[in-house]
Parts: C-alpha cells; structure tokens; sequence
C-alpha cells in the first residue's frame, strides 16, 4: 500500500518565515496569475514532495501550502500515471470535506483553499499510521481475508498501516503501534475517536447523494501549541484516498478506476463534486458519463 501522504515526520524544524518582500510578492501572484503559471513562477521553499501531492512553505510560521498535484500512483508506485484535473477536483473536494468536518468539531489542519490546486494548512507532525476505515468488505482486506468485495461488514473496522514506502506501509496492530511508540495511548484514543465520528458524517453525507462510502484512509498529525501538542485532522480527503459506489449500480467512482484499469477517472471525480454540489450542474464536464465511456472503450 502506498498513495500519497505528506510525512513530516522527516520536516520537525520550525520553518523560518519568510523575507517580508518575498511574501507579499507571493501574495500578489496568488490573486493576480493563473494557478499553472503560479506553480512555475514561485520561488517558494518547498517542503516536500509526495506522490499526489507537493508541500511547500507557508506564509506564516506553523502554516504549509498544499499542492494537488494531477500524478497518480498505486501499488507501492509500480503503477504511475497522470489524470489531468484530478489535483483542482481533490482540492476542492478536500476542501468542503475538511470544512464539514470542522463545523462538526473535527480539529484539522485545513485553513483556506488559496486558488485551484492549492490550500493553505497547518503544519503539523504527522503521526506515521495511516488509518484505514472499512464499512464494506473492499480492496486489501477482501484478499487478505478472502472475503468477496461488497460485502456489508458488522462493524466499522479500524485498520493501521505503517507509514512507510520502503517497507510497502505494512498493516499493523495496535500493539505495534504502542510497542514503538508511534504515537501515545491518549493520541491513538483521540484518532479511533475522531475516525469514528468521521466516518459516521462521511457515511451520512454521501449516503444523502446516492454514494456508498465503502472504505477511506485517514492521516493524522500533531500540532504543537507551546509545551502540549494535540492530534488533529491532516492530509486529504478525497477520492484518492476513499472507495465510493454509486448506491444503485455500484460504480466505482474513485481511484479503483485507475487502479484497476477501468478508465473514466476524472468523470467519476468529477461526479463526486458534482453530486456533492461543487460543480455547476450540467456544466460541460460536470456530468459523468461512464456509460458513454465504456461504450468508446468497446467494452
Ligand atoms: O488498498 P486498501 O484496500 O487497503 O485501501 C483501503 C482504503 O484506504 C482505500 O479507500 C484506499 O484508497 C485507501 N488507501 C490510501 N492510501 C494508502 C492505502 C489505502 O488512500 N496508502
């Protein structure tokens, strides 16, 4: 397992802030070029870079701006590819997600989305574990446990990855995670909180448009405030890092689709936004058109 996530872990200086000059030169440019031309022109430090996703120094101390890249990546990154546009949809995704979230007490690391394929957020130390919530029997777990995929699954089951590309971000248990102390007993009690009560208004607020939210992987950090720190909501949440069937006919309408060869990636993000209200309807790419695209690809 790999996909993307910022690991801070590796980043725990504090970041100098910026040349005062520098900064309002950052400012302008945000508002006044396009966000492509944005991305080339600036001289902003970057922080790091991931698979789907480049981070790069904030305009203040303790704050990073998250880039949303179009490359895409699976199996540990055997398989690379680019699906264009995927970055400004995931973006503006994670962005109403990350938002909800917070109207409901959801601490997280999202401030504003500055254009379209950037957000600015707070830096945090990520937490190495990926967390990974199943409602439905998908992916891994149904071969792992031979266990045939749909299957509706009697609880909500937290899984652990360690975060770690080299080793193929191993499953772990919780054991593991106390035994080498990746994180606290009180930071792991705050995540399976916290996963929990997202998963209980993810699963609400897609069931409302018709989407079945099957599984997601959540990352979590640490945010320092003078001598305490406490763990708060980071990374993404979007189609990359989710699986969502449409209700009634099942289709895949995340990256399964390009894990799986299955095309029509970017119809079926968009179709995530659109159902969750944040394309104009009937605008010329908000609508999926699997069918039509099946029906191009003979198949
Ligand atoms: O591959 P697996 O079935 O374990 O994935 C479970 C869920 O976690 C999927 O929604 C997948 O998109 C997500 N995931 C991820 N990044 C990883 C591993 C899993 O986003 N490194």
């Amino acid at each position: 397992m790999t996909d993307d996530a910022p690991d801070l872990c590796r980043y725990r200086r504090p970041i100098a802030p910026a040349p005062r000059l520098r900064l309002s030169r950052f400012a302008g440019v945000i508002h006044l070029v396009p966000t492509e031309s944005l991305h080339a022109m600036s001289r902003r430090r970057q922080i790091y870079e991931g698979k789907a996703k480049i981070l790069y120094e904030g305009p203040e101390p303790g704050t990073l701006i998250q880039y949303f890249k179009d490359d895409a990546t699976a199996f540990n990154a055997q398989k690379k590819g680019t699906i264009s546009g995927k970055g400004v949809l995931n973006n503006r995704i994670s962005e109403h997600v990350f938002t909800l979230l917070g109207n409901i007490g959801v601490p997280h690391h999202f401030i504003r989305r500055l254009n379209m394929r950037e957000q600015l957020i707070r830096q945090v130390e990520i937490v190495p574990i990926e967390v990974i919530v199943r409602n439905v029997a998908a992916g891994t777990l149904s071969k792992r446990l031979g266990i045939e995929e749909g299957t509706q699954l009697p609880r909500t089951l937290i899984e652990y990855c360690y975060k770690d590309d080299a080793l193929g971000d191993p499953l772990v248990a919780e054991e593991h995670i106390a035994c080498f102390n990746w994180c606290s007993q009180d930071e792991l009690h705050d995540i399976q909180d916290m996963a929990i009560r997202i998963n209980d208004f993810m699963s609400g607020m897609f069931a409302a448009v018709g989407i079945r939210l099957v599984d997601f992987k959540l990352e979590f950090g640490r945010l320092y405030e003078g001598d305490f720190s406490r763990i708060i909501l980071a990374d993404e949440i979007s189609p990359d890092g989710c699986r969502l069937w449409d209700m009634t006919t099942n289709e895949k309408l995340d990256k399964d689709r390009f894990r799986r060869d299955l095309g029509g990636e970017v119809e079926a993000y968009q179709e995530v936004a659109r159902r969750l209200g944040l394309l104009p309807e009937g605008g010329e790419n908000a609508v999926l058109d699997l069918e039509s695209h099946r029906k191009k690809k003979g198949s």
